[in-house]
This record gives structure tokens, sequence and C-alpha cells, in this order.
């Protein structure tokens, strides 16, 4: 199976759907994200969902419910997510930052 965040379909209207937005402040923080910076870069504007793609994949495309949110924000999202998924699972120790 696909997941719905990898198809062609998603990726092209995401990237359609960020040009169109006015405001690129990141839903979270706040701070202005770009469209045009690279892969990975912090303040790199990217789609976020209210309802994350694993808890509801038939609502991924529902732009209703796309935020704009910055790499950092979107990333750390995404591995809170799946640390509450693993929670039961061992797992190595982590770096302390
Ligand atoms: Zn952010």
């Amino acid at each position: 199976m696909t997941h719905p965040r990898h198809t062609n379909a998603y990726i092209t209207s995401a990237a359609a759907w960020l040009k169109t937005q006015q405001d690129l402040r990141c839903h979270w923080c706040h701070k202005q994200t770009h469209l045009n910076l690279r892969v990975g870069h912090p303040l790199k504007a990217t789609v976020d969902h209210l309802i994350e793609v694993d808890t509801a994949p038939e609502l991924a495309m529902n732009q209703g419910l796309w935020v704009v949110a910055c790499w950092t924000c979107n990333a750390a999202r995404g591995a809170r997510h799946v640390n509450n998924k693993r929670r039961r699972q061992p797992r190595p120790p982590s770096r302390r930052w």
C-alpha cells in the first residue's frame, strides 16, 4: 500500500497549495517559513495535517485540514506521533540534548 503522503497527487497538490498561501507563518511556532529552502532546512515551508495522516489516511487530501508548518515543527510532530506508536517497543538509549 502506498502511503497517501507519498503519492504524486499528494506531493503535487501540497506544493501547489503552499504556493497559494498568503501567510507562510508556521501554524505551530509562528515563524516565517519559506518555499525555496533545501529539504531539511528548519524554516522550509511544509504542509502539516491537523489530523495525522496515519490516523485518518482518507483525510490526507482534505485541504481544510492542512496547515503551513516549518520543517522543525512538522518533523517534531511526526516524531512524537511515531514515538507514541512505538512506546511499547524496546528502544535504544536516546541521546540527551
Ligand atoms: Zn514551526
